[in-house]
């Protein structure tokens, strides 16, 4: 590659990933900051960006507080129950109460909703999720942050945060590139709004080889707002809690609209109704979390993955019966044109008419992330007005390192929030960080041109690596100096597979399995200095891959710390296979120190700040 260019951007606030929680934060940045500069820094473009790309059918936050549905002090017992009694009750509660009006000015902002005949209030597909035309969802979205943001950086893959000079443990900004130009971009910047998504393909997916694009959460997800904190030393929080979907068979598509509106129900591979079989061992395991109502989504995985460990999968959904009602029939074709085309596309392809032929479903592999039914992320403070003093060091929403807030899948302890309640995170983020920034007064960051110098290099390296040693190749793709970036991440897979508790190994793993994952993420750790990129969509691929073994690694401390097994159905510490509420009901913290590498674990108290 030839001279880099480099392009300069001073901001008040950088919001780093345009997906739900980074549009929300813009949107409200600029309500706040009518004199602040609002900068959007984005891996792809913020049209059709994020988890969200592709539209989706429901929303699924969604309290109705206006009609008495639902208070934020019910949506937090259902977190709660879900994730076996630990989330942040606080942020939980902070979403919940603000999330109705964001949805408001979706439906203000053109996003079509559909409304129950009677009552002309949304039409309801189960108690959270309201049903939604929601094709142009992301579009819809990003008009509002492109409305607010002073500049959109599309094509930019944030790789690093900077660190101010003037001041310890204080964020100044980020550095990337441009996977396009392959301009350096270096963001100076008082405040950062991280909201880049969750995580992906750490583990080893069910589709591999030309299928392996295909996984229920969005490949594009590469564990960024996990490694950018944890790089400068960020405390995170329940990074063990990974979650497993059960979904359709082969593309991932979503069975909740099945489920809530639809009416349908599964049956083991002899037509029987298995889940009531499995009580009693999950109470062995569990106790009374077993009787908690609605069951709680990893015990019922629990009980799908023992059933086909018995032999009698695979398990089916029964959509014989709901699909002889053409207006069933089409709202479970339309719930995957909506949000995931691949799945009709899949059945097409296999001759499966769900009218005639029941679907098979599965577990998928595991995924990391902070919006949806699970709550892995960064350490954050909590509002004021609800947290207990341990939870609360300053702004809403900020991390441990002082300026970098998060929203959406960034943010640990939220389990639930989904795509409105990301995008109210990254609203109550940025209006702290506007606050943030008023409190700064006339304080000024400083970043020394070494510290964005030394970063270039780094970044860069995949691309001098590949330019050396390509040379000593004298056929196919081997090189003796370095690998590829999908060697390294088929690698990064299977160790988290094999050691982490994956697919291959029905979501086991104890103390011996993970220690020697982590010695071999250390090695891979060692041999990603020596990456090699041929061009620049290699070299955002090299990144994605650190940022996944980064964010790997503290899966797999935080999995060995928790010695217990908290969530049946995502994962199981064979040597500890009970729920253990005497010593486990806490959230688990960790800290990476920035300069030796070395991993710090903390139990935190679990406030109940809802009965
Ligand atoms: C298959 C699927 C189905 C879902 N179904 C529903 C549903 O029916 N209803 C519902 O309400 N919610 C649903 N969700 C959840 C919802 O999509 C997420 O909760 C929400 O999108 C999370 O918001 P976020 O901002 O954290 O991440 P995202 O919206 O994914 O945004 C992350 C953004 O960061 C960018 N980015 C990543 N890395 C970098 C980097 N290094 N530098 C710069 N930019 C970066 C990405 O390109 C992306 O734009 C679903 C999610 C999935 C995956």
């Amino acid at each position: 590659m030839g001279k880099i260019n480099t392009v300069f951007e001073d901001c008040d606030i950088l919001v780093i990933g345009g997906g739900m929680g980074g549009t929300g934060a813009a949107y409200e940045a600029r309500y706040w900051g009518r004199d602040l500069k609002i900068v959007i820094a984005e891996k792809a473009n913020i049209d059709r960006s994020g988890a969200v790309a592709q539209g989706l059918y429901a929303i699924n936050c969604y309290m109705g507080m206006q009609w008495d549905e639902n208070q934020p002090e019910d949506h937090v017992r259902y977190a709660r129950n879900d994730l076996m009694g630990l989330v942040r009750e606080d942020l939980a509660y902070d979403m919940a109460r603000h999330v109705d009006s964001t949805v408001h000015k979706f439906e203000e902002w053109g996003l079509p909703f559909m409304k129950d005949p009677d009552t002309g209030r949304y039409l309801r597909e189960g108690k959270w999720q309201i049903m939604i035309h929601g094709e142009s969802y992301k579009p819809i979205v990003a008009e509002a942050a492109r409305k607010s943001a002073d500049k959109i950086f599309n094509r930019i893959m944030v790789t690093h945060l900077l660190m101010d000079e003037s001041k310890p443990n204080r964020v100044g900004g980020a550095v990337g590139f441009n996977v396009r130009t392959g301009d350096f971009h270096v963001f100076r910047a008082k405040a950062v709004v991280v909201g880049a998504g969750g995580a992906s393909h750490i583990f080893k997916p069910r589709s591999t080889g030309e299928g392996m694009g295909r996984t229920w959460y969005a490949p594009w997800s590469s564990a960024s707002a996990y490694a950018l904190p944890i790089q400068v030393g960020a405390k995170m929080t329940q990074m063990e809690n990974r979650i497993v979907l059960c979904r359709f068979k082969d593309g991932y598509g979503p069975v909740g609209a099945y489920f809530l509106h639809l009416k349908t129900y599964t049956q083991n591979a002899y037509g029987e109704e298995y889940e009531s079989k499995w009580y009693e061992n999950t109470r062995q395991m569990v106790g009374d979390y077993i009787d908690h109502h609605p069951t709680p989504t990893c015990l019922r995985n629990h009980a799908f993955i023992e059933e086909v460990k018995a032999g009698r999968g695979p398990i089916h959904m029964v959509t014989k019966e709901a699909f002889q009602d053409p207006h069933l029939e089409t709202v479970g074709w339309e719930n995957f044109l909506g949000m995931t085309v691949g799945q009709a596309v899949v059945w097409a392809s296999q001759d499966i008419d769900p009218k005639y032929i029941n679907p098979e479903l599965t577990t998928s592999e595991p995924y990391v992330m902070g919006s949806h039914a699970t709550c892995s992320g960064a350490w954050a403070s909590g509002p004021e007005d609800l947290s207990p003093d341990e939870y609360q060091w300053g702004y809403n929403r900020m991390m441990t390192v002082d300026g970098l807030f998060g929203a959406g899948d960034a943010l640990g302890g939220t389990a639930h929030a989904f795509s409105s309640g990301s995008f109210t995170e990254g609203r109550l983020a940025a209006k702290a960080a506007v606050k943030y920034i008023r409190d700064m007064r006339t304080e000024q960051i400083k970043i020394s041109e070494k510290q964005y110098q030394d970063l270039k290099t780094v970044i860069y390296k995949p691309m001098e690596n590949y330019s050396v040693g390509q040379n000593e190749i004298t056929g196919g793709t081997v090189s003796p100096s370095y690998l590829l970036p999908i060697q390294g991440l088929q690698r990064l897979e299977k160790i988290m597979d094999e050691y982490a508790g994956g697919i291959g190994v029905n979501y086991m793993t104890n103390e011996p399995l993970l220690l020697r994952g982590l010695e071999l993420l250390g090695t891979l750790q060692e041999d990603l200095d020596h990456i090699g990129a041929e061009d620049l969509h290699q070299l955002m691929r090299a990144w994605e891959l650190k940022h996944r073994a980064i964010a790997s690694e503290c899966v797999v401390q935080h999995t060995l710390f928790r010695k217990e097994t908290r969530w049946p159905g995502y994962y199981y510490r064979g040597d500890h296979m009970k729920l253990d509420d005497e010593n486990w009901h806490v959230l688990t913290l960790s800290r990476r120190d920035p300069e030796s590498g070395e991993w710090e674990m903390e139990k935190a108290p679990v406030y109940h700040i809802v009965d």
